[in-house]
């Protein structure tokens, strides 16, 4: 596959390529352009061109585009979803949720195409001030490869929205889906240059992004570190940044939870997306009086998720990602193996593919670094605690403040851990799920801004006062 550049497919300026492998099998699946910085000029110019047309259409225009758009996703949808799976190893079904999921978020922002109002003030004093709410101009989305088609619509869809053009930067282990899907968007009439997709490597392609002085906004989603690089450095052109970055999202199981239906969310909290999911269950505090109870529930549940290729019917949770994700957890778990109880998992099958087991620790001591630091895989800690004042301090004392969860059927209690979670979002009886609507993002060093809501769409505009003396 090519880049898309000025509505053109191209080959890397440096005749560069770099291959996509599949994680469950490791054949190659896919070759795509190493991009450089000559590329990212490129992009940049053809979105800076496109610019001044895109703006000026009348927003309800550029939200039939999307909405077009969405409707060609959702008729590919068995296609662009095989074809997730192939380059990032998730199971068929939770791809397939994301390819429409992609699709929704476009059709959400297409829906508010016509609503974005500016405000207007009478000071009778000075006349009229009148405020609008602009576009940026050229934005770069820069994706990891854990939601590559989600996390690429949730800034697809408000930067265009909003009237802005945009330089895309997949992840280098999963951009085939998010080049088929660009396509897509020609398809459905978008003007050449206004979505560009440049591929290559973070340290080169997401560098030159970053430091391009056309470039008004850096959209980031990725790992903490990356993100304070990114936005260290973006600060030397004055962009605006937003930072959607790691989580060590807490769930707090109350002991007058439902049981069963809290150990199911812990499990499907936990592995789904084979862990990698930024808001994903990484930590469990479960009160002491149930704590035997939901563990053996949680036991059961994580023993019945099957692991394998994403393709087979029958699999629950796919291989990690890449090679290096696979080392990560394989260290983490080695070093607790002494001192923690393995209650399942613990292990990695043997042959082709990042296989690792869904695995629970149990019994760890309260400093374990698998309880403060974001761990990006199917291994999950569970701690007993003995009300809740001790699993609402345990559940805040990380750097993350991402996602939160209270399991309980007592409104005082759900309030409290509402109120009291530190967290961008905090779900009570479930975990994990943000629809369109939702403001997503973290507190503390889980990152600045937030994708999804109107709250999105604002955010890729600035305010423009105009005062009017008649
Ligand atoms: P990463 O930081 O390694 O990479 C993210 C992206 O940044 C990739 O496209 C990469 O190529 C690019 N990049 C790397 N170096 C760069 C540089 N110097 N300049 C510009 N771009 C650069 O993250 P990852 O491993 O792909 O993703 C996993 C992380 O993402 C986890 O920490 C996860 O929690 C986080 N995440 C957060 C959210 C959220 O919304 N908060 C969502 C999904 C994932």
């Amino acid at each position: 596959m090519k880049m898309l550049i000025g509505g053109e497919w191209k080959t890397a300026a440096s005749g560069g390529e770099m291959e996509v492998i599949n994680p469950a099998t490791w054949e190659k699946v896919g070759v795509v352009p190493q991009g450089g910085q000559d590329d990212v000029g490129a992009a940049v110019d053809a979105a800076s061109e496109a610019c001044s047309g895109w703006a000026a259409l009348p927003p309800v225009e550029r939200g039939k585009i999307l909405f077009r758009t969405a409707a060609l996703v959702r008729e590919e949808v068995g296609r662009l979803a095989a074809m997730l799976v192939a380059e990032q190893g998730k199971p068929l079904r939770e791809a397939t949720d994301e390819v429409r999921g992609f699709a929704h978020v476009l059709e959400y922002y297409a829906g508010l195409s016509s609503s974005l109002y500016g405000e207007s003030i009478n000071t009778r004093l000075y006349g009229r001030i009148i405020v609008e709410k602009r576009p940026l101009g050229v934005c770069a989305g820069i994706i990891p490869w854990n939601m590559p088609v989600m996390i690429a619509g949730w800034k697809i869809g408000p930067a265009l929205t909003a009237g802005n053009t945009m330089v895309l930067k997949p992840a280098s282990t999963t951009p085939l889906t998010t080049l088929a899907i660009g396509d897509l968007f020609l398809k459905a009439g978008l003007p050449a240059g206004v979505l560009n997709i440049v591929t290559g490597p973070g340290e080169t392609v997401g560098e030159a992004l970053v430091t391009h002085p056309e470039v008004r906004k850096v959209s980031f989603t990725g790992e903490i570190g990356t993100g304070r690089h990114v936005a260290e450095t973006a600060a030397q052109t004055m962009k605006h940044v937003s930072l959607e970055l790691g989580g060590s999202d807490p769930m707090i199981v109350c002991d007058d939870a439902d049981l069963e239906v809290a150990a199911a969310g812990a499990a499907a909290g936990r592995f789904y997306n084979c862990g990698q999911t930024c808001t994903a269950v990484k930590r469990v505090y479960v009160f002491s009086e149930v704590a035997e109870r939901f563990r053996e529930l949680l036991t059961e549940k994580t023993r019945a998720f099957t692991i394998g290729n994403g393709m087979e019917k029958r699999v629950r949770m796919g291989p990690l990602n890449n090679a290096a994700g696979l080392e990560r957890i394989e260290a983490v778990v080695e070093d607790v193996r002494d001192e923690a109880e393995i209650l399942t998992g613990g292990t990695r099958p043997e042959g082709k593919g990042f296989f690792y087991e869904p695995t629970l620790l149990a019994g760890l001591p309260a400093d374990a670094p698998v309880l403060s630091e974001e761990v990006f895989g199917p291994v999950l800690p569970v701690v007993e605690v003995e009300d809740l004042d001790e699993a609402v301090e345990a559940a805040n004392s990380t750097r993350y403040g991402l996602g939160a969860s209270i399991w309980t059927k007592d409104l005082g209690r759900a309030e409290r851990g509402c109120q009291d979670l530190e967290a961008g979002i905090v779900w009570v009886n479930q975990h994990i799920k943000v629809p369109p609507e939702t403001p997503f993002g973290g507190v503390k060093w889980s990152g600045t801004g937030r994708e999804n809501g109107v709250h999105a769409l604002e955010r890729y505009t600035e305010e423009k006062a105009l005062l009017i003396r008649p």
